[in-house]
């Protein structure tokens, strides 16, 4: 099924212009031709933008710091007041936010409305936050004295964001970082910067309700040069990047070259596995959205299904039904599932992958072809793939970031760990099981190695609560929920001596 047109580009720009402008966000500071605001709906060119200078960079930085000087020292609960606001604005511009999102990033309408969803839910998170930023108070082993820690606000967070989550990642790195003091100097996605602006400047109209500093949150737009400055700025002490390994291979060792810290969020490469005694409708049902859904362009999107060899048939045979069925279309339109992918490299990706899979002696058992290049020529709409494969080749190992997913079988349990954990990246993972002890084993710690680990549910969608992050080659950072915060503030330990004596740790004499 696939519906039939597409929503015109003139209708999207107008729709894009009045959401910006609801929101506060004016275009005309921006105009240039460095950056082409684009709408993967119909591949057409939306804004002509300028991009941010190497000095422009240097300045935003100059003015997040300005800004902390003030902010650090403002209580943490009312730093959490801002975020409290921001909360409210989004709540108030969900569907404007959301309109954003689909038009650069191509989402379904549900979808956009839950990324902006998770950005109310972690600026709520981040307000509870702001009172219980804790350091913990230890028995000190002199007498008279105590031992605690206390977690200071850090300074200039850079944050770097991809295109598949455009509002979600900034809001989960801004919400937390200022309630934890810190200012924030955000490169969003050169694919993405019409909801950069949008959020920018709900982030502006809630500092100038709550009487926040000026400057605690600034914008530059961009492409990798316009990271790189950021990333080499000996005044952000914290770089939080989101995207490809790649990216994350060139950013990782400038931060640490000048000993600056990082929390990375890079490729993902997410297996589900089914075992004998899954409850096959769930998994399916599970896997479908997992594969298919956001057309595979989630960090956590379900790339391998290692199938228990008895039941790969009838699995591979149910998901191939489902994907007959899957909408494919205008992600405005009520109905469709897929949107489309964000440009026609990814399509070029996608094709490359199966033909390499091909090549491998797997077999498309679904989907892989073009759809709507009728109605949206420069668009790239395709229908999700499934590929059964004989083994874990090369191509199974990488992330294409697109909606294929290919299907492997296992013999016995340890099998289906070993295939699991196989590969370079470790963010997302999951079993589909009605036996505890599989369960279990999955989750134990020579079970799945990735950061999120799940039972009876797919690789995506996870929860703000958690923390987010995953290991090896997904870079190790750690996002969002539980304890995340920690990244975001520096710890000092502290010791008071009260007694009135010198008294020195371990015992060590030193009396003159
Ligand atoms: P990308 O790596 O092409 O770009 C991501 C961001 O990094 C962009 O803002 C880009 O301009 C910037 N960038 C690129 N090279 C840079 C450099 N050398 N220095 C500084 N900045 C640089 O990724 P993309 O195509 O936008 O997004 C898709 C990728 O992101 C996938 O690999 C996906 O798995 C990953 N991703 C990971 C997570 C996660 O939480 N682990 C979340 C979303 C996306």
């Amino acid at each position: 099924m696939a519906t039939a047109a597409v929503t015109g580009t003139d209708d999207i720009r107008t729709r894009a212009q009045t959401a910006l402008a609801r929101c506060g966000a004016d275009l005309a500071g921006y105009k240039g031709d460095a950056i082409t605001a684009r709408t993967p709906i119909t591949g057409a060119a939306l804004f002509g933008l300028r991009a941010d200078t190497p000095q422009d960079v240097d300045r935003a930085v100059e003015g997040a710091r300005t800004a902390f000087r003030t902010w650090r020292t403002t209580p943490a609960p009312l730093r959490g007041a801002l975020v409290k606001h921001l909360g409210h604005l989004l709540t108030e511009h969900q569907q404007d936010i959301a309109d954003l999102v689909t038009i650069e990033a191509g989402k379904i309408r549900s979808e956009a409305l839950g990324e902006v969803q998770e950005m109310i839910d972690i600026c709520d998170f981040a307000v509870g936050l702001s009172r219980q930023l804790y350091g913990r108070t230890m028995p000190s082993e002199r007498p008279g004295h105590r031992l605690m820690e206390t977690w200071h606000p850090l300074g200039v967070v850079g944050v770097i964001t991809a295109f598949n989550f455009p509002v979600a990642v900034w809001a989960w790195n801004t919400a937390v970082a200022l309630v934890c003091g810190d200012t924030v100097v955000w490169k969003p996605s050169e694919l993405t910067p019409l909801t950069a602006l949008a959020c920018s400047a709900l982030l502006d109209r809630a500092i100038a309700a709550t009487g926040a500093p000026a400057g605690l949150g600034q914008v530059v737009l961009g492409a990798a040069d316009t990271g790189e400055r950021l990333v080499d700025s000996h005044h952000v002490p914290l770089v939080s990047a989101t995207g490809s390994t790649r990216m994350g291979r060139a950013v990782a060792p400038r931060v640490a070259a000048r000993f600056g810290r990082a929390v990375l969020e890079l490729g993902g490469n997410n297996a589900a596995v089914v075992t004998s005694s899954a409850d096959l409708d769930l998994a399916v049902d599970a896997a479908v959205f997992a594969a298919s859904g956001t057309a595979g362009q989630r960090c956590t999107t379900l790339r391998r299904l290692i199938v228990h060899e008895d039941l790969a048939d009838p699995v591979v045979d149910r998901l191939t039904h489902a994907y007959r069925q899957l909408p494919v279309g205008d992600p405005f339109q009520a109905g469709t599932l897929v949107g489309p992918l964000v440009n026609e490299a990814a399509y070029t990706r996608m094709r490359e992958t199966l033909d390499r899979a091909t090549a491998d002696g797997g077999t498309v058992r679904a989907g892989g072809e073009r759809r709507l290049a009728e109605a949206a020529p420069g668009a790239y709409y395709v229908r999700p793939a499934i590929v059964r494969m004989p083994a874990q080749t090369a191509v199974v190992r990488e992330e294409t970031f697109a909606p294929v997913l290919h299907v492997l079988t296992y013999r016995d349990f340890d099998e289906a760990i070993a295939l699991h954990n196989d590969v370079p990246q470790g963010l997302s993972g999951g079993i589909f099981t009605t036996d505890q002890s599989e369960a279990e084993r999955f989750l134990a710690a020579d079970g799945a190695d990735c950061g999120i680990v799940n039972v009876n549910i797919g690789t995506s969608g996870a929860e703000i609560g958690g923390a987010f992050g995953g290991e090896k080659e997904t870079g190790g950072g750690r996002e969002s929920g539980s304890d995340a915060w920690r990244s975001y503030m520096r710890r000092a330990t502290n010791t008071v001596n009260y007694s009135g004596r010198v008294a020195l740790a371990q015992g060590v004499d030193f009396s003159r």
